[in-house]
């Protein structure tokens, strides 16, 4: 390993010292802020309280002016460790075993951090010349992410900021080889209940009552019938899952007055939110009209895998692993649903496997591969 790959271990190490269980609190920012200033970072580090009246810190750092524009996009909090016995080391003291660095958070996400900060370090001191590189690193991706990223985002649009070129994103997208997938956008989500209210009564005078639970079952088997079959490039098929049926009866002998079923559908760019909702309605109508149809959230979906900036990273990662990234969508959502709001997103970083499991862990070689690609990176979209 050079210099610089070793540093972004040492990095690693020094940022899962700090106990960042969700959300993460204020030192391990002073740590960031204080690493950045000295590299001549210009900080701003804010502070909100959530609806659980946690304090919710953000960090974002700005270097130099002018195009083009680059931003990195990390979180310092971590998952709860979960049962402390079933480690095989502490996990907030990074331990390195066979080459392979334990602790919560070496993958999501302070190896990406460590490795971007050792890249950027590098970069500073041995090519840069113009341009601006711009840090969002917040505290609160693993719990509720009202006041982080997109609290970020939401005033660097209010502010009037310029879209960047490039977003990296650290989150962990590798499987078998670093750099082997990135992640170029992700399907949409929305999550609904489904109400139907009838009258409670007495089972053994069921002609009294309105049971609501036959019906909730008929506009359920109704609502998977629902065709989501169109098909977009790199995105998996949309699909939809019921996730919970209620009638809120814990007796036997009561027909219960209302019953709900939530669900989730997750999409992909031939659908959007109001489509989904107008799709739904019209599919539960033609079995009742007696319902009550909730959203209780939906992000659309984005894609940026056409982007000049996939191009960039895709060249970066042949010329520091000799390897070719596939494009991927899969997963989950991620803060890049807030960033592509910014400029064109791509999610990079360490191997997955481990991600919020015991015993988290990455081969130390691999933070020093992503600390390369991402400076390779830097170096691609700032060459004159
Ligand atoms: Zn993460």
């Amino acid at each position: 390993m050079q210099g610089y790959q070793s540093r972004a271990v040492q990095l690693t190490e020094a940022l899962v010292r700090f106990p960042t269980v969700t959300p993460a609190t204020i030192s391990i920012f002073e740590y960031a802020s204080e690493f950045l200033m000295q590299l001549g970072f210009r900080n701003k580090l804010t502070s909100q309280i959530d609806s659980n009246g946690d304090t919710i810190f953000n960090l974002y750092s700005e270097f130099g002016k002018g195009s083009p524009r680059f931003c990195y996009a990390g979180h310092f909090d971590v998952v709860p460790e979960g049962k402390i016995t079933s480690w095989n080391t502490d996990p907030f003291t990074p331990t390195t075993i066979d080459g392979v660095l334990y602790g919560r958070g070496v993958v999501d996400m302070k190896g990406s951090i460590g490795a971007f900060f050792a890249a950027l370090e590098e970069y500073l001191r041995t090519d840069y010349t113009s341009g601006t590189i711009c840090l969002i690193l917040t505290g609160d991706e693993e719990g509720l992410g009202s006041h982080g990223t997109k609290a970020v985002v939401e005033k660097l649009l209010d502010s009037g900021t310029e879209p960047f070129d490039g977003i990296l994103l650290g989150e962990p997208t590798s499987t078998n080889r670093i750099a082997d997938y990135i992640k170029v956008g992700r399907r949409g989500s929305i999550s609904m209940t489904l109400d139907v209210v009838g009258k409670q009564g007495h089972v053994a005078y069921p002609e009294k009552a309105t049971n609501p639970i036959p019906k909730l079952m008929r506009l359920v088997d109704h609502l998977q019938k629902i065709d989501l079959s169109e098909e977009v490039d790199d995105f998996q098929l949309s699909n939809l899952v019921v996730t919970n049926i209620d009638a809120y009866n814990q007796a036997t002998n009561v027909i219960p007055e209302v019953a709900q079923a939530a669900f989730n559908i997750r999409f992909n760019p031939a659908y959007n939110v109001p489509k989904l909702i107008n799709l739904v309605n019209r599919h539960l109508e033609k079995v009742d009209t007696n319902y009550q149809l909730t959203v209780l959230s939906g992000f659309e979906p984005f894609y940026c895998g056409d982007t000049k900036f996939v191009t960039t990273v895709k060249e970066a990662a042949q010329d520091a692993l000799n390897i070719t990234p596939q494009s991927s969508t899969a997963g989950g959502t991620s803060d890049g649903r807030f960033l592509h709001k910014l400029g064109p997103v791509v999610e990079l970083g360490l191997n997955c496997e481990t991600i919020h499991a015991t015993n988290e862990c990455s081969k130390v070689d691999d933070i020093g591969r992503l600390a390369k690609c991402y400076l390779y990176t830097l170096r691609h979209l700032f060459k004159k």
